[in-house]
């Protein structure tokens, strides 16, 4: 096969304990997944199903790369996440068998332009501009399944310059793991190299040029960002 110009290279995320990389290959988000989240953005938990939205692969930014200010916002957030990073695929998977096309979990973090998803959600416009930006899917090391020492009581949490911004537990969310792939493969075929964000809980706030986003989930570690100036 011959390309009329050089294609871009697959974007791909460290792996810990590998040589090798997680080559992405699309980027899935979970909407309001926690109760208290689903609140503060002015919504009822107890009535809304798994929604989802995308991002581009190529957004991915790894552990310790610096985000530079995005274009077109003055309201900048980060939410802390559960990435969930697949190597199996299918279409109208069951929750019984979901975990099996699980490769590993990350500490991802979803930037977003909150000023233009406010926009967005009050002309009923897509998300794409509020959450599909470049470098806006910060994510950690991926950690295999097998090393993954998590469960409900781990905590999941973002410190802005030091400082808790946010705080719960990984069983705070409304959807399981298992529960939103199923879920998500009844929308889309899954393929491996898929990561799933899933979703924030409270305590989502601006951070500006200057600031170090540190999230960080038991048994998976810490994801750095540091916050840079504009690009020009
Ligand atoms: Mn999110």
């Amino acid at each position: 096969m011959s390309f009329v110009f050089k294609p871009s290279l697959t974007a791909s995320v460290t792996i810990k304990g590998s040589k090798h990389r997680f080559p992405v290959h699309r980027v899935y988000c979970v909407g309001r997944n926690y109760a208290d989240h689903a609140r503060e953005m002015g919504s009822d938990p107890e009535r809304e199903p798994p929604f989802f939205f995308m991002k581009p692969a190529d957004a991915i930014l790894e552990s310790g790369e610096t985000l530079p200010y995005p274009q077109a916002t003055e309201n900048l957030h980060p939410e802390i996440e559960l990435v969930v990073a697949l190597d199996g695929g299918g279409r109208n998977i069951s929750v019984k068998k979901a975990k099996k096309l699980i490769f590993g979990y990350a500490v991802g973090n979803d930037f977003t332009r909150r000023d233009l998803q406010a926009e967005a959600k009050v002309a009923g416009r897509p998300w794409d501009t509020a959450k599909g930006f470049d470098y806006s899917a910060a994510i950690g090391a991926i950690v295999p399944v097998k090393d993954a020492q998590i469960n409900t009581e781990c905590g999941i949490g973002l410190k802005v310059n030091g400082e808790f911004r946010q705080r719960a537990k990984l069983g705070d969310m409304i959807w399981t793991v298992a529960e939103t792939i199923s879920a998500l493969s009844g929308l889309y075929e899954l393929h491996p190299g898929d990561l799933i964000y899933m979703g924030t809980p409270s305590g989502v706030g601006p951070v500006k040029v200057g600031d170090v986003i540190e999230g960080s989930i038991q048994g998976l570690g810490t994801l750095t960002t540091p916050i840079g100036k504009p690009l020009k």
